[in-house]
């Protein structure tokens, strides 16, 4: 695909094995993967896709001992595989930050959001004093919109919506100034209002920010309102990439055709089975050779069976992996 120029994260051949079970599985597979400065990109799929073991890979977010990582990734010409303690403290939060899909999980229930928020800046920035950091949670829980921010810094995460508890995390995120935000479905977990409301909010602050963004989602319609470019992943694996509105209109995998087409029955993935394409995901510890797709794709032939596909780039900057794609 075309080369984007000096792109602020690089991904090249990611590979992320599973250790810990009764045999290694490999849930990420030979992933490349560019974002540039103030883009926002969406990794689509089912569960199990791979997207967000490969958003957390960025972050070096899992369990190292029962864990193999291989390939490179390259953050503003750091290489994040080589980073340790402190430098590896300091890039998450700010170089890279993450929201994830709950944020009951993620906030700490023993501690006010306030606390949670001026610890992390302090972390940071221990220079900064303890009144300099509450005003500074302050600011941003204005800038996320909580309504009466000086009370609800004092509140503990439990007491908040699920709304206002993850605009209080996006907050958290923002609070050391990262360049790049990495967003694990933001909103899976919210009722539909809430989800635009926090969509917009996203994309307003992308924008004004001037942040590079990954957004994981399984909502197609996620992904084309805030994405610029759509990597859409199948078994470990990115199977197309491209410009989201070209991919739209224009999908070239077969996967990626039965996905679209699950648009006019709401466009989750949520499900283990798709209305649109026959058959489950594929066991990753068990998959088959050739094309991963080949069991549930009606175009499948012989090749597909014998032979995995690379990707190809059939149109500047539309990349897919499949033996049959064209222009
Ligand atoms: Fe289907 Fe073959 Fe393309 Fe795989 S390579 S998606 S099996 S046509």
């Amino acid at each position: 695909m075309t080369a984007p120029k000096s792109p602020i994260l690089s991904i090249k051949k990611l590979d992320v094995t599973f250790t810990g079970g009764s045999r290694p599985v490999r849930a990420v597979d030979s992933v490349d993967l560019e974002l540039q400065r103030g883009e926002v990109v969406a990794l689509l799929g089912e569960s199990g896709s791979g997207k967000s073991v490969t958003l957390r890979s960025i972050l070096r977010l899992h369990n190292e001992k029962k864990t193999k990582i291989d390939g490179k990734i390259v953050v503003d010409g750091t290489d994040v595989m080589t980073l340790e303690g402190p430098a590896l403290a300091q890039f998450r939060g700010q170089t890279v930050s993450m929201i994830f899909q709950e944020p009951m999980l993620a906030l700490d229930p023993v501690y006010t959001l306030g606390q949670q928020i001026e610890e992390a800046i302090r972390k940071h920035e221990p220079n900064v004093s303890a009144s300099d950091a509450r005003s500074r949670a302050m600011k941003l829980f204005e800038r996320v919109r909580i309504p009466s921010p000086e009370r609800r810094l004092d509140a503990f995460p439990h007491e908040m919506s699920g709304g206002m508890r993850q605009r209080a995390m996006i907050a958290l995120a923002l609070s050391c100034s990262p360049r790049i935000l990495l967003a694990d479905e933001p909103t899976t977990a919210l009722d539909a209002t809430v989800q635009v409301q926090i969509l917009l909010l996203l994309r307003e602050l992308q924008h004004e920010l001037g942040l590079s963004m990954i957004f994981v989602t399984h909502d197609i319609g996620v992904a084309v309102e805030v994405a610029d470019r759509v990597a859409v992943m199948y078994a470990g694996r990115i199977v197309e990439l491209g410009p989201v509105r070209e991919v739209l209109r224009s999908p070239k995998h077969p996967y990626t055709i039965g996905l679209l087409s699950t648009r006019g029955h709401g466009g989750k993935l949520s499900g283990d089975r798709l209305p649109t394409i026959p058959g489950s995901p594929p066991d990753l510890a068990n998959l088959p050779p050739g094309c991963s797709f080949a069991p549930r794709c009606s175009k499948a032939e012989d090749i597909c069976r014998q032979r995995a596909p690379e990707p190809s780039e059939i149109i500047p900057g539309h990349e897919v992996r499949c033996h049959l794609a064209t222009a």
